[in-house]
């Protein structure tokens, strides 16, 4: 039994049990007091006949004529009298009877008191009964003249045996009923343990099983009482719950294949987001690849690369980096307005300085973290956000960096990393091919020895700025400059010498004109000056300031010359005013630097009209398609003497 429950026998045998025992007690108890009642009736009874018996002895005597009076005549009174003193059958239960006369003095008495006081009433305390009787009146009148009040009579009677033999009986009665109940008792304990307790156990048992869970055992039906009905009842609620159990477990199970399910769409659609992101990122690098190596011009490259990592990768604030020795600096920026562009970092300074000198990306995920490596000047506030750099190399040797800001931390993904990598490696070869393309170019049209414009270019921006000045009527004026007796320098001092004294001139030459001004190798010692917007008597000037500047030069290996140093003679002719077309201008120069190799050499000379044409050149058309490839001619005469 657990622990705060009581027995259901218990209970029953105290509302059953206890009250039936004290009912039968009551009912032995009350059939007792009745038995005695009844012996009390018939004590009375007998108690009044005897004394109806004694009270007519005297009448009997007292109608028999043939009775003498006196003693024999009261025979049959006195046979009454010696009767009640007698032990007979009839007077048996006579207690005591006595007779007192009127002053109450027993006067005759059955064990023969006499004189004494009469004995007291004991009636109803022993289960005897009392008679007081007055003896006179018509029975007595025969013998007695004042027969009115003689006396009076009083007896006891008592029924001892039948007290006892009902004392007795209801004394076996109660134990019997005791006895019944007890037998009654174990009868109930037993039957309330087989068919009440035990079956409730067993379904108690069974009930705490699938409390715990186990909802297959069944309760045993023993009966086909409530016990059963309740067992059956229960079996039938087990086999329900089992039964949703049963479904339970099948929900579960669909439930848990739909939840692989999810999974596995979830994994399906990972897989594709990536797969997607993938082929974005492939489309992205075939776009850019697409791009870059549609152009050769760097300037485009960077701005297509800008558009593309703007619009495409969503990095809001990024720059292009070209590297320039141990320089890099910031070639294309976003946005435009942040004033990066120009701005210049070492190698191994700063982020991108590092990202160049380790020649691998370089990622800080959160600049505020790592600011250390980001700024320049102690004073400076690091942005925000995260950082990558990453070195455009090819063949091994970093052309530039990119860098990508973003304004979270952590804002570059290891794939994103990965495909800008790949950006900056195809960025590299384009960047490549477009400083090849630039070199070419820049090879193209400059003198190698000298690093001035060759005489190609040089023709075809003459005849540009020719164009122009003729249709716009803007003054144009060419200097056309001789180094003074060079194949004596040549001679003396050795072509090397001469070589270097040749780029040592142009060097002068070149720091002494203005931006826009043209400088060209004309041939051999000879070099052609361009000078647009500039009118006769200011080209005379300049090229007066370039002779003095020559003169000033100190060339060292123009010590060996006739001069002591090295001098130029000038030739300047002017658009307009000595010629309206190339040829004829370049002539003109030509021989205006004539008449200074002329007039003493180391001067320079504006051209005048009927100047004598430098005898070693040619004239014609011929002459000027030779003069334009730089073609020599086939006879060249001496030049003119100081
Ligand atoms: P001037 O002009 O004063 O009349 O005398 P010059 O000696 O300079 O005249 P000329 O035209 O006879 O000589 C030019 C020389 O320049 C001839 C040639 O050997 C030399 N020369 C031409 N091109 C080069 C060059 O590229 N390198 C060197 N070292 N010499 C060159
Ligand atoms: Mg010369
Ligand atoms: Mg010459």
């Amino acid at each position: 039994m657990a622990q705060g429950y009581s027995s259901i026998g218990t209970k029953l045998f105290w509302a059953i049990g206890v009250p039936g025992l004290i009912a039968a007690v009551a009912g032995v108890w009350l059939f007792w007091r009745q038995a005695d009642a009844a012996v009390a009736e018939s004590n009375q009874a007998e108690a009044e006949a005897l004394a109806e018996l004694f009270a007519s002895s005297f009448a009997i005597a007292q109608q028999d004529p043939s009775a003498p009076h006196g003693t024999d005549a009261h025979s049959a009174h006195r046979a009454v009298t010696d009767l009640f003193r007698s032990r007979g059958r009839i007077v048996d239960n006579l207690r005591w009877a006595s007779v007192t006369d009127g002053a109450g003095r027993i006067v005759w008495s059955r064990h023969g008191e006499d004189g004494s006081a009469p004995r007291a009433p004991t009636a109803g305390k022993d289960g005897s009964a009392q008679v007081v009787r007055h003896l006179g009146g018509a029975e007595c009148t025969g013998c007695h003249a004042n027969s009115q009040q003689l006396g009076t009579l009083s007896l006891s009677v008592q029924q001892p045996k039948l007290q006892a033999m009902v004392a007795s009986v209801f004394g076996r009665a109660l134990t019997g009923v005791l006895a019944l109940f007890a037998v009654l008792l174990a009868v109930m304990v037993i039957a309330l343990r087989v068919f009440l307790v035990r079956p409730l156990r067993r379904l108690t048992q069974v009930m705490r099983k699938a409390e715990e869970g186990d909802f297959l055992s069944r309760a045993p039906v023993t009966s086909r009482d409530e016990l059963g009905a309740l067992a059956e009842a229960f079996n039938r609620m087990l086999a329900k719950i089992t039964s949703l159990r049963a479904q339970e477990i099948d929900t579960h199970r669909d439930l848990e294949r739909a939840q692989q399910e999810l999974v596995l769409k979830q994994a399906l659609e990972a897989t594709n987001e990536s797969l997607e992101k993938r082929i974005n990122e492939q489309s992205l690098l075939f776009d850019v690849a697409r791009s870059l190596t549609s152009t050769l011009e760097l300037d485009e490259i960077f701005a297509r690369i800008s558009t593309l990592v703007g619009e495409r990768l969503k990095v809001p604030r990024f720059s292009i980096m070209l590297r320039r020795g141990d320089t890099l600096e910031v070639k294309s920026a976003w946005p435009r307005d942040a004033g990066t562009e120009g701005v210049t970092f070492a190698v191994g300074e700063g982020a991108c300085g590092r990202a160049a000198q380790t020649q691998t990306s370089l990622y800080i995920p959160d600049l505020e973290k790592d600011a250390g490596i980001y700024i320049r000047r102690p004073e400076e506030q690091p942005p925000k956000g995260s950082l990558l750099a990453v070195p455009m190399i090819h063949k091994g040797e970093v052309l530039g960096v990119i860098n990508l800001e973003r304004p979270t931390p952590n804002g570059f993904a290891q794939n994103e990393i990965e495909v800008l990598s790949a950006v900056a490696d195809l960025a590299a070869i384009s960047t490549r091919n477009a400083l090849l393309y630039e070199e070419t170019v820049a090879l193209s049209i400059t003198d190698p020895l000298t690093g001035a414009a060759n005489r190609r270019h040089m023709f075809a921006r003459l005849e540009l700025e020719v164009a122009r000045a003729l249709r716009y009527q803007t003054p144009l004026s060419v200097l056309m400059v001789d180094i003074d007796h060079f194949k004596h320098l040549n001679d003396t001092a050795g072509h090397r010498a001469g070589d270097a004294v040749l780029r040592q001139v142009c060097d002068v030459l070149r720091e002494s004109t203005r931006k826009v001004d043209t400088l060209a190798r004309y041939g051999g010692e000879e070099f052609l000056l361009i000078l647009p917007q500039v009118a006769k008597a200011e080209a005379l000037e300049a090229a007066e300031k370039l002779r003095r500047a020559v003169n000033e030069a100190p060339i060292e290996e123009g010590r060996g010359q006739p001069f002591g140093r090295v001098t130029i003679s000038v030739g300047v002719a002017a658009l307009h005013q000595d010629a309206d077309a190339l040829e004829a201008l370049v002539d003109c120069a030509d021989a205006a630097l004539y008449a200074s190799k002329r007039n003493g050499r180391n001067r320079a000379t504006a051209y005048e009209p009927g100047m004598e044409a430098h005898p070693g050149r040619e004239r014609g058309p011929l002459a000027a398609k030779r003069r334009r490839t730089g073609e020599v001619p086939s006879s060249t005469s001496s030049k003119g003497s100081a």
